[in-house]
């Protein structure tokens, strides 16, 4: 189970990477998330590095100069050949291995400090990819609180359909358009206002989604479902998804097959893959409220109860070009967590697999909006203005409904609970650029 802590979670270690000791830093020592990269404006092949501090480790570097305890080298090979999907595909006894090293050598005091010191680059001079090759993006629907306010808008007296609390809703996205975040340029498509002609033409209701995508590390057969006992060791780690959505172009397009072009022009997801492995001081209880159905025998387990939740606060920001122009910050639109979520990550893998479909390594799950029940904590602008009915006035006098041209969302998360140090997810940015 990957509640499971051990010297790697200790809350006193430190780093001999000063940055990473930093209160508030993403990346300390009890972190260690994985990433692909190249030393920015170089043609090298990309590789994978480990996030520090402000700094990465580079790991084809760090298999060449520096010793290394038994076995550890062999996990080191995929990485430092830039395959990432190769290590994720070897299993959790790999991935805990591989973080018992890791965390060994650049804790303070490390023997291999030396050698590892000049095996780092600032994160600045990095250029991040992908961390691998995406085959398939399935988008669910977990965040009930989401799925209620957007409910709540288009059948005011039956909110959520009679699904809902019986299995994780879900659609299958479309991976080429996938990320790491840069420019988004506004869709065009087809809309109806009620009573009207359709019409083709820009989008005029840009949003985005705060979202965790959730990362395949082992796949399983055609036709051999994954149960919920070995569910949660069938994913690898979290980024941040933002799940970008034309919510004109939804509306008229949505029923009966569900979302398609208001969806799949883009989705950004942050660069480093935090490990299921880090995240175990934050696992939790899955819990439901007095009242609702528990899960069907083949998304319950003893495991799943005692902690498949996580604890991960969700932020959204927003900083339009004007604010840019006159200096003004990114104002917070909202802050969420991710354990209001209706189902947990081992319940995803639980459903998706149950009729035999298989999940690759690399592939990629949404959680969908994650939203919480107070005002401020929707996970897009839909929730935030009432569908655009109450706008939001920002730090400058401007006034938002939906995206205009030259805004940028960024959304972070992080990790913190008592006994255990914070960590982060990074961010992941996206500005809009006209149609
Ligand atoms: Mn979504």
């Amino acid at each position: 189970m990957s509640a499971h802590t051990d010297a790697s979670h200790e809350p006193l270690l430190r780093s001999w990477v000063a940055s990473a000791n930093q209160p508030g830093c993403d990346f300390p020592i009890q972190n260690l998330p994985l990433g692909r990269f190249r030393r920015a404006g170089s043609d090298e092949a990309l590789r994978v590095g480990v996030a520090i501090g402000d700094h990465v480790l580079d790991l084809q570097l760090a298999l060449e100069r520096s010793p290394w305890p038994n076995g550890a080298a062999a996990l080191l090979e995929p990485l430092a050949a830039g395959d990432l999907a190769g290590y994720m595909a070897m299993g959790r006894p790999a991935w805990r291995a591989l973080r018992a090293a890791l965390s060994a050598a650049l804790a303070e005091g490390s023997e291999t400090g030396p050698f590892l010191e000049l095996c780092l680059l600032p994160q600045a001079q990095a250029e991040m990819a992908l961390p691998c090759r995406i085959g398939d993006y399935t988008d669910f629907y977990t965040g009930i609180h989401h799925a209620l306010a957007v409910g709540k808008l288009m059948r005011p007296d039956n909110p959520l359909l009679p699904n809902y609390k019986w299995l994780p809703v879900g659609y299958h996205g479309r991976a080429s358009s996938i990320t790491l975040g840069g420019p988004v340029k506004r869709p065009q498509g087809q809309t109806r206002s009620s009573g009207e002609m359709p019409h083709f033409g820009p989008s005029q209701r840009l949003d985005h989604e705060l979202e965790l995508g959730l990362w395949v590390g082992v796949g399983n057969e055609l036709g051999a479902p994954v149960g919920m006992d070995r569910a949660d060791d069938r994913l690898f780690g979290v980024t941040l998804l933002n799940d970008w959505s034309a919510r004109d172009i939804q509306g008229w397009e949505y029923q009966p097959l569900g979302p398609f072009l208001a969806k799949n022009f883009s989705t950004m997801v942050s660069p480093w893959i935090v490990t299921f492995d880090a995240l175990a001081p934050f696992r939790r209880p899955f819990t439901r409220p007095a009242g609702d159905p528990p899960p069907l025998p083949y998304l319950d387990s003893e495991a799943n109860r005692a902690a498949g939740a996580v604890d991960i606060t969700l932020e959204a920001w927003l900083q339009t070009a004007r604010m840019r122009e006159q200096g003004l910050p990114a104002l917070r639109l909202s802050q969420s967590n991710a354990l209001d979520a209706y189902w947990t990550p081992a319940q995803l893998v639980a459903h998706h697999t149950s009729n035999g479909c298989n999940l690759q390594t690399g592939d990629l799950l949404g959680t969908g909006t994650l939203s919480g029940a107070q005002p401020g904590q929707g996970g897009s602008l839909l929730e935030l203005t009432a569908g655009g009915r109450q706008p939001l006035t920002l730090p400058d006098g401007e006034r938002r409904t939906f995206l205009e041209d030259g805004d940028t969302v960024t959304l972070r998360a992080y990790c913190q609970a008592a006994g255990a140090v914070r960590i982060g997810l990074g961010s992941v940015s996206g500005t809009v650029l006209p149609a």
